[in-house]
């Protein structure tokens, strides 16, 4: 995402403290994943749970995602991590070395002005304030254990789940402009609404 604006910068693994929220994007800018790092050279994050795979192929059944998982050579098992490369998707929360989430990574930012919030791409930043970095980690290797619910891309996502790590409350500003009613600006929007989407919920 170059160019996109100076606040955006590609973190260096060197550099990232345990309990940092990155972000990669995945499909031409348009859609980013999300984890938290862990340390060691690991990140817990949240991908597509089985049942919404299943829910999506019964669905739609020529859809791309479909092929993908189909199509993907499966890797043997990381020796570091026990990640399998292209039978990643349908685990829900896993943890991973950094080098299988992403090779180039932004971090996510938090407390950010509503006015900054605005002026961001989607899914760079959140407005609430963070929880001290070890709390996150900590929720990372909770969820790690119990999962984070089945997966759904405009009510339960990555970004959902980092929000989550690092405030305690869900938060994805990457869905804003498609949860929102047709028509309706953001800024028309009551802030309580504006939360209510963000996290997923019904308002
Ligand atoms: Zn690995």
């Amino acid at each position: 995402m170059e160019g996109t604006s100076h606040t955006i910068v590609a973190i260096d693994k060197e550099d990232l403290k345990p309990g940092d929220h990155i972000y990669a994007y995945r499909v031409w800018g348009l859609y980013s994943h999300h984890g938290i790092y862990v340390g060691d050279g690991q990140v817990i994050h949240f991908s597509n749970t089985q049942q919404a795979l299943d829910e999506i192929a019964n669905e739609n059944p020529d859809s791309l995602i479909v092929e993908e998982l189909d199509e993907n050579p499966k890797s043997e098992p990381c020796e570091i991590c026990g990640y399998i490369v292209g039978g990643s998707p349908g685990m829900g929360v896993v943890k991973s070395c950094i080098e299988h989430f992403a090779t180039t990574y932004q971090l996510y930012q938090y407390n950010v002005s509503l006015i900054k919030f605005w002026f961001m791409p989607n899914g760079t930043c959140c407005p609430y304030q963070s929880k001290p970095l070890e709390e996150a980690v900590q929720t990372a290797y909770a969820k790690l254990r119990t999962g984070f619910g089945n997966y759904n891309l405009l009510t339960n996502n990555c970004e959902h789940f980092a929000t989550f790590c690092r405030t305690g409350r869900k938060f994805s500003g990457q869905v804003i402009p498609t949860r929102l009613p047709a028509g309706v600006k953001p800024e028309e929007v009551p802030i309580e609404d504006l939360e209510k989407i963000a996290a997923g919920e019904d308002i």
